[in-house]
């Protein structure tokens, strides 16, 4: 489809859209708007984020709905206050020409009254997040048994955000033959199971990589020592001295300690979680909406309402544990046709849940190198000097000062003028980078030796590791990030201390904290790798550590004969 005519929508909207810059429908309005105009069934919609799904609801609603009628005809659901704020925003432009529609916004955390009054005023579409919707369709303020159109955008986060209870009930007071459209970014089971209960016969319409996000969005990932993450970070935003960018991380407590180093640092960032109040968290988001600030550190839920299209990089601190909850990350760059970056920082341990997101994403992320102390110097003073050479110059305002500036610059050559005002902004990196080490580790090098120097003494001193053998090596292709993903993963447990790993070419050993024993006896039951049964049982004997040359770990000899055949065999 080549432009918005064909979908059948009318002139006045298709004005309002042009104006906006909407030129062809995305994938998914292609699809959407035609079906809602011509059928009365229900529809679950899937595609990602930024694939423009609130035209692709907001457009065939806005068309149809009576504007002669006051009545409530289309209510529309959505997870956060800035969501809903967004969606209306969004389909009172779209409405700019067409009279008499009225749109009301209805969300907790402000006044009722003033929503109540707007209701009273008579809106064919109310927008609103399922808590406070509830709330006023009890207190008999909106009246919901009247509507045509119901529609649940981002129904994926607002179960994860625990509304299940809301929607059913206010699903309940909602007429049977109304039409239902379920929008989201994935399908999980609770999804379908909404869809099963409250739609009939629900058709499904799903667009898959082709979204618009998806294509123009890059993947990167950095490796560097755990311990080096801050500073990595440090170097990815130096060597972006345009970025606009949103740093995800997992607690609050780590965005609040990230954003304040941040700007410890001298950088112009700012932190975004649940903590805040509502007014302290519009202040940030407004801030970073008008970009007065380039670096907002949030939570995913804090971020989930803000809306800002042309970021060039998300960056994840950690890796999320969740594919899903990538996607979602990624998905707010390279929006309505802009490209963008997103990236991982990651250390070697964490491997094997890039994998994981490889699959889900059906992309490779691209592993990138850190930048060099070197690298960055050269690229901020490139754009030094490209600011320069581009600046505007307004010569009317500056010609009464420049005499003076002449007269006090004159002793100074060409070069030597440009080596100071070069050195003016420059000295800041010069000196911070100067003799600063390369924090790029290999694949293979994990963050093991590190720690293993750190637990070491606690590990002799009470040696609480458990040892256990299993019988898959390198023929495998096991190696210890492998087998580390495999522990994690088979007791579905992040925080299990992992102690020394052996691989051999067809059995392995590795120490476990001694407490989580049980867990992995029992994680490993049952368990295939590759096809081939895998067998895992704690090790009687502790083997030498003969490949590392370091004599530490004052270890039992391996005695039994058995053992040391398998370990010749090597
Ligand atoms: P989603 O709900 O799928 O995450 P949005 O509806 O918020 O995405 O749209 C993402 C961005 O894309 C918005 O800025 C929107 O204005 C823009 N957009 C939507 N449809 C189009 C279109 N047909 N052409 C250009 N930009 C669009
Ligand atoms: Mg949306």
């Amino acid at each position: 489809m080549q432009n918005f005519e064909e979908t059948g929508i009318n002139s006045q909207i298709i004005k309002a859209i042009s104006e906006l810059g909407f030129e062809k429908p995305t994938p998914i309005q292609e699809l959407t708007i035609p079906y809602l105009l011509d059928s009365k069934k229900d529809l679950v919609a899937l595609a990602q984020t930024g694939t423009g799904k609130t035209a692709a609801f907001g457009l065939p609603i806005l068309h149809q709905i009576d504007k002669n009628s006051k009545k409530t005809q289309a209510l529309i659901l959505s997870p956060t206050r800035e969501l809903c704020m967004q969606i209306s925003n969004d389909i009172k432009t779209y409405a700019k020409y067409i009279e008499n529609v009225r749109i009301a916004t209805i969300y907790g955390g402000a006044s009722a009254d003033k929503q109540i009054a707007e209701l009273n005023k008579g809106c064919q579409i109310v927008v609103g997040t399922p808590g406070r919707v509830l709330d006023l369709v009890k207190r008999g303020k909106l009246r919901a048994g009247s509507i045509s159109y119901m529609i649940l955008d981002e129904a994926d986060e607002m179960l994860d955000m625990g509304f299940k209870d809301e929607l059913d009930s206010i699903l309940e007071t909602t007429p049977a033959d109304k039409q239902t459209l379920l929008f989201s970014a994935t399908m999980p089971k609770e999804i379908a199971k909404i869809a099963k209960k409250y739609m009939r016969e629900a058709d499904e319409i799903a667009v898959g990589d082709k979204n618009m996000g998806a294509e123009n969005v890059k993947h990167h990932y950095y490796l560097a020592k755990a311990r080096d993450r801050f500073k990595t970070l440090k170097r990815i935003i130096d060597s972006h001295p345009q970025i606009y960018s949103i740093v995800f991380c997992r607690t609050r407590r780590d965005t609040k300690e990230i954003a304040d180093k941040l700007i410890e640092n001298g950088y112009n960032a700012e932190a975004l979680h649940g903590d805040l109040s509502q007014a302290q968290r519009d202040y940030v988001m407004n801030r970073f909406r008008i970009k007065h600030m380039q670096i907002l550190v949030a939570t995913d839920v804090a971020a989930r309402g803000l809306d800002v299209t042309d970021l060039t990089h998300v960056i994840n601190y950690n890796i999320p544990d969740e594919a899903k909850t990538y996607i979602h990350r990624s998905g707010r760059t390279g929006r309505a046709g802009k490209t963008g970056i997103s990236v991982i920082l990651l250390h070697s341990r964490e491997l094997y849940k890039l994998r994981e997101i490889e699959k889900r994403v059906g992309k490779k992320i691209t592993r990138k190198m850190i930048p060099t102390g070197k690298e960055i110097c050269e690229r901020q003073l490139f754009n030094l000097i490209d600011k320069v050479e581009k600046i505007d110059v307004d010569q009317a305002q500056i010609d009464p000062f420049m005499d003076v500036i002449y007269k006090k610059l004159s002793w100074l050559t060409r070069e030597e003028l440009i080596n100071h005002f070069v050195s003016i902004e420059f000295n800041r990196f010069l000196s911070y980078y100067k003799n600063a080490p390369d924090l790029n580790i290999n694949e293979n090098e994990s963050d093991r030796k590190e720690k293993d120097s750190r637990k070491g003494r606690k590990r002799r001193d009470n040696d609480n590791f458990t040892r256990f053998f299993i019988n898959i090596g390198s023929k495998k292709k096991l190696s210890p990030v492998k087998l580390m993903g495999l522990i994690n993963d088979q007791t579905k447990k992040r925080d299990i201390q992992i102690g020394k790993i052996d691989i051999m070419k067809t059995f392995s050993f590795f120490e476990v904290d001694k407490s989580f024993e049980n867990d992995v006896v029992s994680a490993f039951k049952d368990f295939k790798y590759k096809g081939m049964n895998v067998s895992i049982e704690v090790a009687k004997e502790k083997p030498q550590n003969d490949r590392s040359n370091n004599n530490r770990d004052r270890r039992k000899k391996f005695s039994n004969k058995k053992s040391r055949k398998r370990r010749d065999k090597r």
